[in-house]
């Protein structure tokens, strides 16, 4: 029984659970979503919160581009790039055999310094605000000084006597990890058993503590949370239900105002965006979405993209369970190639916030996640981890659904003028081996998927 239902009860109330449980490759439009203007109020966040993130980033710059020289081109402004991807967008309306309305975009989370993922944003965040909080309160720091002072030996040696505990699957321990060490801190990585060997010895090169488990997100975090639990000096960064975290990764949105306006693309009613977000436990997609909704309001449209093994925020949101279900209760393994998105149960804060605000969730499996990996490497030179594909099967997804257009009343017309923008979450630092294995099993993936697809005329050419 599964909160007083079987499992054929499940499916019986909602068909698209016998789908999601199949392993189906799905999409779900929620009929539910309402108007900004409306539904922002869900968060209990606000666009004064996510100016104070904004503003606490601007505030560390300075110091952020002395201890991490790959920031200092920004300034020690953590951002990424955006770039269109013409030939990607080309290929997969055609693999639909829909037109390729639109323009197709990338978002470069992939590229963003210090731990080469979306959780440059809203992991480092968090460590920077607590650190703040412990400077200031000491005397160390004004809110209006230079914070370069911070890298002296006299903040590393204050901070020193502070620990800070993460549990991740690998991306979020990194960022937590390299930032908290670098400030000083004694950081603990708690890591599920998905995590990749190569960011464990990153951390430990980085002095990080990581604790290993043979089990998956959920127990990981839970042991941070435990560790925390006694010990006065010791904070624990809760993935699950952050708004640190959050504000960090909604800032996001006001710096993509100003690189959308720098190359021209538009976004308002008649010139609707399209955002597609990888999501694993839901803080990183569901603050941007939430800086998104809060910059372009109506005209941007939000889509999370899961492992077909690992939907949690899609059966959260769907049966209205949210954390209080995870996907294994629904034997579902939660067993994916996609680093960071491999959780089973969704945050409860970000489900709840947020479902109002996201128009939909798709999930892909790991076969496509690999063969998009090598489509984007070879036809727009991107170098993207598996994850960070997720989203890309979203563009046909919404071009395909009539219904889903109709309901939001979008013509041809609008298609036409719309941006579909992929959150590319990681990628840059995959070891090149790594990376190598990928791409080999993408064009395998790819050589069998041509051939399956090839019609018998072609075939014969
Ligand atoms: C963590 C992560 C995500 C999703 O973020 P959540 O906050 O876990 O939903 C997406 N892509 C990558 C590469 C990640 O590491």
């Amino acid at each position: 029984m599964i909160h007083g239902k079987s499992l054929d009860e499940w499916c019986t109330r909602h068909p698209l659970i016998k789908q999601l449980v199949a392993l189906e490759q799905v999409t779900w439009f929620n009929p539910a979503i309402a108007p900004a203007a409306v539904a922002l109020a869900d968060v209990g966040l606000t666009r004064a919160d996510v100016r104070d993130a904004s503003e606490r980033l601007r505030r560390f710059a300075p110091y952020l581009a002395l201890v991490f020289p790959d920031t200092a081109a920004l300034h020690g402004i953590i951002e990424s790039g955006i770039q269109p991807l013409p030939h990607l967008q080309q290929r997969l309306a055609q693999e639909a055999d829909l037109p390729a309305a639109g323009a197709l975009w990338l978002k470069k989370d992939s590229e963003l310094p210090v731990s080469g993922s979306i959780k440059a944003r809203g992991g480092i965040h968090e460590v920077l605000k607590h650190a703040e909080d412990l400077a200031v309160e000491a005397g160390l720091i004004t809110l209006e000084d230079n914070y370069e002072v911070l890298s002296g030996d006299l903040a590393r040696a204050f901070f020193s006597h502070y620990k800070i505990a993460v549990g991740s699957t690998g991306n979020l321990g990194l960022s937590i990890g390299i930032m908290s060490a670098m400030l000083g801190f004694q950081a603990t990585v708690h890591m599920s058993s998905d995590a990749r060997q190569w960011k464990k010895d990153k951390l430990r090169a980085c002095g990080v503590t990581v604790v290993e488990y043979a089990s998956d997100y959920s127990v990981a975090v839970e042991q941070g949370r435990l560790q925390a639990r006694d010990d006065p000096a010791c904070y624990f960064v809760d993935d699950e239900n952050s708004p640190h975290l959050f504000l960090g990764y909604a800032v996001a949105a006001e710096r993509l105002v100003i690189q959308f306006k720098h190359a021209g693309v538009i976004v308002d009613a008649d010139h609707p965006l399209f955002v597609y977000l990888p999501c694993g436990v839901g803080g990183g997609p569901g603050g941007v979405a939430f800086g998104l909704k809060l910059v372009f309001g109506d005209a941007v449209h939000c889509i999370f993209a899961e492992p077909t093994h690992s939907p949690c925020m899609l059966l959260g949101v769907h049966t209205g369970l949210h954390d209080q279900v995870n996907v294994q209760a629904f034997g579902i393994d939660n067993v994916t190639a996609a680093d960071g998105l491999a959780v089973g149960r969704p945050s409860g804060f970000v489900g709840r916030a947020m479902q109002r605000l996201v128009d939909g969730y798709c999930t892909v499996n790991d076969e496509e996640l690999y063969r998009l990996v090598f489509l984007a490497h070879e036809l727009e030179q991107v170098r993207l981890e598996p994850s960070a594909l997720a989203g890309a099967p979203g563009y046909t997804r919404v071009l395909g659904d009539t219904a889903y257009l109709q309901r939001l009343g979008l013509s041809a017309a609008h298609l036409n003028n719309a941006t579909h923008l992929i959150w590319g979450t990681g990628g840059s630092m995959v070891p090149a081996t790594e990376f190598a294995i990928y791409l080999a099993r993408g064009q395998a993936l790819q050589a069998a998927h041509d051939l399956a697809t090839s019609s018998p005329d072609t075939a014969a050419d």
